[in-house]
């Protein structure tokens, strides 16, 4: 077996692939991790409400058990939890949908108005209107480290891994395989997983409008009352507000408090052609949620780095075998929340590769919807 990319998708696959014994081959064409594509800057929110559909809450579960037994392995510590605010208007998706999640799937919350929020966490000021739904069991993931982690488990494992190789071609052969070409040789195996990130479109290019990558930005600024923005009393957030829907996390790993806007400034590019220089614009952007809900982390800008989604038409992930080809399994369409949950899209990723079938509930990613 193959894999194409090994990001954060394409290292889970791996370790679960050579885990179950399969010989496996994960190619990537950069370094392992590297910063140029969707999964750098540190860590990921984590959070269990979700306000995009609830059904993504037991996959939420299975990738949070995944996580831990990757922590074992590990030996460190790759999840960590601070609890998690989604907040907005009291009729938005952001806190509405949250609130379901957590009511369907019995999970503890907290509904809290503006003045509670703000009072219980003092880095947030959050405007009057604002509705907050606090999980407790939210937090962050690190993602790089992650990354690392299950290569190192997949290589333990018997994963053959190599970077600086970009895969330029594959086709299908003549038996019902797949032989792949790449800057340094060419491979036959018996089955393809694609986990090409942003680059996903130019290994299946029947894929160009249904994975979309778009520019991000994320932004660290140094707080006023660095007191106020430790993992211990500032929980990660996602909040909603008439300048856009935001997020952060405490100060980790990082000098500053991380921000970041959600689909940024719109911009729809291609993984070759993404403008990586960040600008005055971009910064004022960040800075208007910092000066508006949490004035106290408004200090010196300390890094500001591009990072690119992988958007899909509904922004629902794609995980299905590609028509026509029933040995090519792709993982694509990630649309900007996709990183905690790939320590369960590399098991499903070796379920269908082995099987071709699997025990999640996957049918809200088949490719079928988009016909
Ligand atoms: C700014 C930002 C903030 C985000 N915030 C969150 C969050 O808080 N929570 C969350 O859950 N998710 C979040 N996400 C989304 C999450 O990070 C992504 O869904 C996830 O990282 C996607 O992983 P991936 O494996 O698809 O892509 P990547 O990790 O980019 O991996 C794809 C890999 O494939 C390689 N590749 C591509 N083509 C080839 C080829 N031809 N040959 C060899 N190698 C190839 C690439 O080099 C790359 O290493 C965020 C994303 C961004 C950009």
């Amino acid at each position: 077996m193959i894999v194409i990319g090994v990001g954060g998708m394409g290292s889970a696959a791996l370790h679960h692939l050579a885990g179950r014994g399969a010989r496996v081959l994960g190619l990537e064409q950069f370094d392992i991790p590297h910063d140029l594509g969707s999964s750098h800057g540190v860590n990921r929110i984590f959070r269990l409400a979700y306000y995009e559909h609830p059904s993504y809450v037991p996959l939420m579960l299975r990738a949070r058990e995944l996580w831990h037994e990757l922590e074992a392995t590990a030996g460190e510590s790759l999840v960590h939890v601070t609890g998690s605010v989604d907040a907005g208007p009291a009729e938005g998706d952001v806190f509405s949908g949250s609130l379901q999640s957590c009511r369907i799937h019995g999970l503890d919350h907290e509904v809290l108005e503006a003045s509670s929020l703000n009072a219980r966490f003092p880095g947030y000021r959050l405007p009057e209107d604002t509705m907050s739904l606090f999980q407790p069991d939210g937090g962050f993931v690190l993602s790089e480290r992650c990354i690392v982690a299950h290569v190192e488990a997949a290589l333990a494992a018997g994963a053959r891994i190599q970077a600086r190789e970009e895969v330029r071609d594959w086709a299908s052969t003549p038996g019902g395989g797949v032989r792949v070409e790449t800057t340094r040789g060419a491979y036959e195996a018996s089955t393809l997983v694609v986990t090409a990130g942003a680059w996903t479109a130019r290994m299946l290019p029947e894929l160009t409008s249904l994975a979309v990558p778009e520019r991000q930005v994320l932004g660290w600024f140094q707080p006023t009352s660095p007191e106020l923005f430790t993992p211990a009393r500032f929980p990660v957030f996602n909040l909603a507000l008439d300048e856009g829907r935001y997020y952060g996390f405490p100060v980790f790993g990082a000098p500053g408090f991380k921000i970041g806007r959600y689909h940024h400034l719109e911009e729809a590019t291609t993984a070759d052609e993404v403008n990586r220089t960040v600008d005055r614009r971009d910064e004022e952007l960040l800075r208007l949620a910092l000066a508006r809900c949490f004035p106290d982390a408004d200090g010196p800008t300390m890094a500001l780095k591009t990072c690119l989604f992988t958007n899909s038409p509904d922004e629902h992930f794609i995980i299905d075998s590609l028509p026509g080809y029933p040995q090519v399994i792709v993982a694509a369409g990630f649309s900007g929340h996709g990183f905690k949950f790939a320590s369960v899209v590399g098991e499903i990723l070796a379920d269908l590769a082995r099987a071709g079938q699997t025990s999640h509930d996957i049918s809200m990613f088949a490719l079928s919807r988009f016909r």
